[in-house]
This record gives structure tokens, sequence and C-alpha cells, in this order.
């Protein structure tokens, strides 16, 4: 695999509203599962990567911060040797909400890049075919999604502006929809991601 992955987990245990309606499912321990899961089996194909910050992979650590998107951005960048930027890739594991904590009819899978990183639409479009084939959701509208956000915005996507690599952010389900979030909670969902984005990572760079 031609590609590091550099792989970042949405949010942090205090993080406020990030969670279901209903409370029964919480944003972060959902996207540290997958970065948990992700970790493992890119470990067993022997694929080289980086987890931004190593509270995210240990289960005793309860209480993990909500790092700012500067420290990601920062941190990201000291992995990534700067004359060969291309052969990194930084993925944002996050799933999506539509309402302030009412349940709500959009769902499915969403890959959102910044308006500059247009270049990135083919990859994009792929990693989000083949989350939604192997966690059985539907894709969220045509699967790529674009915003444009300043350099300071504190909004998730501006991840994509700030950091050497490619990168992008895969809004996994929503967990503001019911249906996405009894998914969610399937014992094998997390390493159904991990198989997707295996699956077009060896698509995509092998
Ligand atoms: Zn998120």
């Amino acid at each position: 695999m031609k590609k590091t992955l550099i792989i970042d987990c949405g949010h942090g245990t205090a993080t406020i509203g990030k969670q279901s309606p209903d409370g029964t499912l919480r944003e972060f321990d959902n996207n540290r599962k997958i970065v948990q899961v992700l970790s493992k089996t890119l470990t067993v194909k022997g694929y080289k990567h980086f987890v931004l910050f190593r509270q995210w992979l240990n289960e005793a650590m309860l209480t993990v911060p909500d790092f700012s998107l500067s420290s990601r951005q920062q941190v990201a960048n000291s992995f990534v040797h700067t004359n060969n930027a291309k052969d990194y890739l930084l993925l944002s594991i996050h799933s999506n909400a539509n309402s302030m904590g009412q349940w709500q009819a959009a769902r499915g899978v969403g890959v959102w890049l910044h308006n500059t990183r247009t270049d990135l639409h083919f990859e994009a479009s792929n990693f989000a075919q083949q989350l939604a084939i192997a966690t059985q959701l539907p894709l969220h509208g045509q699967g790529v999604h674009y915003r444009n956000l300043a350099m300071n915005s504190p909004h998730n996507p501006n991840t994509n502006r700030g950091i050497l690599a490619d990168s992008m952010i895969l809004e996994i389900g929503f967990h503001d929809n019911r249906q996405d979030v009894e998914m969610m909670k399937a014992a094998n969902h997390a390493q159904n991601v991990a198989n997707g984005i295996v699956k077009s990572l060896e698509i995509l760079y092998n």
C-alpha cells in the first residue's frame, strides 16, 4: 500500500451534543472503537499508519480531551515528510448529525472535502462507496460533499485545509437517525468500517 495513513478520531469524551438524541450512542465512543479496530486491521495487513493521539488506542484512558483542530494539524504534519507529502493520507473518523438533538431523516455515509481539494473527488467517492457497501448504510447524497471554510474555522472539514497531506473527513452514518444508530450499534460495525476503508486503500493505492 503506497500511502501511509494518518488516522484522526473525532471529538473527546466530554464533547457536548455529539450523541444520539436518546443518549445511547456517543459519537466519540463510536469513532474511537472504529479507530482501534482500523489500527489493528492495518497492523495485521502490514500497512504503515499513525494514530494521531495514543490516548485513543488506550482503552483504560476513560477521559480524552477534544483536541483542537490546530493541535491535530500540528501532530499530523509532524508525521509527514514534507518532500513526499503525497505519500500520506489523513482520514478523520466521524459520524454526522442534522439536528440539535432530535431524531431526523437524513442518513448514510458521506465524505467531506475542503473546497480547495476537488482533486481528491475520485478518491473520496471511492471511500464513500466502499464504506456504504461494507456497512450497508446508504450513501448520503452522492457521497462526496464540499465545504469552503476559512483557515481558522473550528469546523471539522477545516482539517482538510491545514495539513500537508491529502485529507478527508469520513462521516459514517448519522447519530441522529434511528436506523443509522441501530446499525452503528451492531457488534461488527467497527470492523465493517475498517474493511471498507481497507478495500478503498487497496483499490486506490496498491
Ligand atoms: Zn463529528
